[in-house]
């Protein structure tokens, strides 16, 4: 069965106290992200790493205070989360080269991973039969990029300690469509012994 990790979003901005969109806690999810990224690799999964790329006057920006702005330095990836052989995949129609790549990282503009013009066809070439899905938040990127992959037909797991929420009843929510859906929820202690 061919897996695919999906880590959402672990930026800075979003992962630490002095990021611009602090998610509460979610520093303390940074080393399951870390272990399920390594595994992965030691493993031969590769990694589908989303992060927000926004541009100074993103439209997003009238709903959320500005954050993820492409070049500073809350847009990067917390580094533990980082893979050695790692693509970056921009928010525009351009070649789609990953052959071999452990870390394939999707630039988007929108809540949406799905609505970022390469996403789709990175899926399609991957063609995994299970996706393991964590990062942030639950019920924002991670519940987009969840719903987006169930839609393919194919295998959900979200990694139930590897996530964080900016609000406890709306990530409930979350989970309860995504599960309602077919996705399934697992520790990392479980998925890193597959
Ligand atoms: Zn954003």
């Amino acid at each position: 069965m061919k897996t695919v990790f999906v880590d959402v979003d672990s930026q800075l901005d979003f992962l630490y106290p002095a990021g611009a969109l602090y998610v509460p806690k979610a520093e303390r999810i940074v080393p399951a992200i870390a272990q399920l990224n390594r595994f992965a690799a030691a493993s031969g999964i590769p990694v589908v790493s989303t992060t927000d790329a926004h541009s100074e006057n993103d439209p997003e920006f009238q709903i959320w205070p500005h954050h993820c702005v492409a070049g500073t330095w809350g847009q990067r990836k917390a580094g533990a989360t980082l893979l050695e052989k790692r693509v970056v995949i921009p928010n525009r129609e351009c070649p789609l080269d990953i052959e071999g790549a452990q870390q394939i990282v999707i630039e988007k503009q929108n809540v949406d991973v799905f609505a970022a013009p390469n996403l789709g066809r990175v899926i399609e070439k991957l063609d995994a039969d299970r996706y393991v899905v964590y990062g942030v938040v639950t019920e924002i990127c991670v519940l987009y990029a969840a719903r987006g992959l169930l839609r393919t037909g194919r295998q959900v797991i979200v990694v139930s300690d590897a996530i964080e929420t900016l609000k406890a009843e709306d990530s409930a929510r979350a989970i309860g469509e995504i599960t309602g859906a077919g996705g399934m929820l697992a520790p990392v202690s479980e998925i890193c012994l597959r």
